[in-house]
This record gives C-alpha cells, sequence and structure tokens, in this order.
C-alpha cells in the first residue's frame, strides 16, 4: 500500500481505537479531523530519507506501546525487506497534528525510519516530540491515548 506523504488519507472511514489493557473494549467514530498520510512506503516508490534524532524514535515507539488503534484490519507486512526476513505490522498509528490535522501512519513506521532510512515530513516529527507522553501512558479505559476522541463516541466490549 502506497500514499504520498501529507496526502489525505481516506484507507478507513472510520478511526478505532482498542484498550491495551484489556485488548477487548474499543471505540470508533468517524473523525472530523482531516487525516494525513506519513509513512505509507512501499518497493519501487522513491521516498525521502535523512538523519533523525534518536529521540523521535524513541518517542514514537512509546506511543506506538501505549496506543493501539485500526488493529483489527489485517497484518501489513514490509514491502522494501526481502520477503522471509520482512517484518509485520499491525494496526496504524493517529498523531495529532495542527488544528482539525491528524498524521495517519502504518505500524511499520518506526521501522521504516531503523531499517530504511525513512525520514517523515518535519511536521510529522515535530508532531511526535509535542506529545505529552506521561498524559498518554497514564490514560485508562473508557479513555484512549489520543486527544481528539469525540464525546458521543460508540463504545463497545467486542
Ligand atoms: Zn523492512
Amino acid at each position: 500500500m502506497f500514499y504520498e506523504d501529507l496526502s489525505e488519507y481516506d484507507y478507513q472511514d472510520e478511526d478505532a481505537f482498542t484498550d491495551r489493557e484489556s485488548g477487548f473494549y474499543a471505540l470508533w467514530y468517524r473523525p472530523a479531523y482531516t487525516r494525513l498520510n506519513i509513512g505509507w512506503l512501499e518497493a519501487g516508490r522513491p521516498y525521502s530519507t535523512g538523519t533523525i534524532p534518536t529521540v523521535f524514535v524513541e518517542k514514537l515507539k512509546a506511543v506506538q506501546e501505549v496506543q493501539w488503534m485500526n488493529v483489527c484490519l489485517g497484518v501489513h507486512e514490509c514491502d522494501l525487506c526481502p520477503e522471509d526476513e520482512a517484518p509485520e505490522g499491525n494496526g496504524e498509528v493517529r498523531i495529532p497534528g495542527g488544528p482539525g490535522i491528524a498524521y495517519a501512519a502504518p505500524f511499520l513506521i518506526t521501522h521504516y525510519v531503523t531499517a530504511h532510512g525513512y525520514r517523515p515530513p518535519q511536521a510529522f516529527i515535530d508532531a511526535v516530540l509535542a506529545i505529552d507522553l506521561d498524559t498518554w501512558a497514564a490514560t485508562r479505559w473508557p479513555d484512549v491515548p489520543f486527544p481528539w476522541v469525540p464525546d458521543d463516541v460508540e463504545r463497545l466490549l467486542e
């Protein structure tokens, strides 16, 4: 699956978050914010490369440990690795950007950065660095670690 960085995300109509502690509670809604694609790489498609601050990679990994989203949509394999070594990722990441903008990245984005030299747009790097990780990590159901879930969201025990 390839999408140009910063193009509008339209892969899924709804954003779904799963409670990482129970693994069962989930909520989903049709976002009012605009989602912009980041890091949907594919073999044969050029992507930007460059050095990345280590603190960014560490923080993005930490975010992925607390935020589970769109995990029910199946596994996505790295297309840039040899087939027998390709890691798989399940789900996506949502990072709040400027007003009304959220970045939508595949779970494998940290692998793309560390193994394939991918450099996401600076706006995305800045947005990750701006996350209040302590607050996100302390979030407990019925809240999830993402600030823009609407109040009238549908919450279900699957
Ligand atoms: Zn790879």
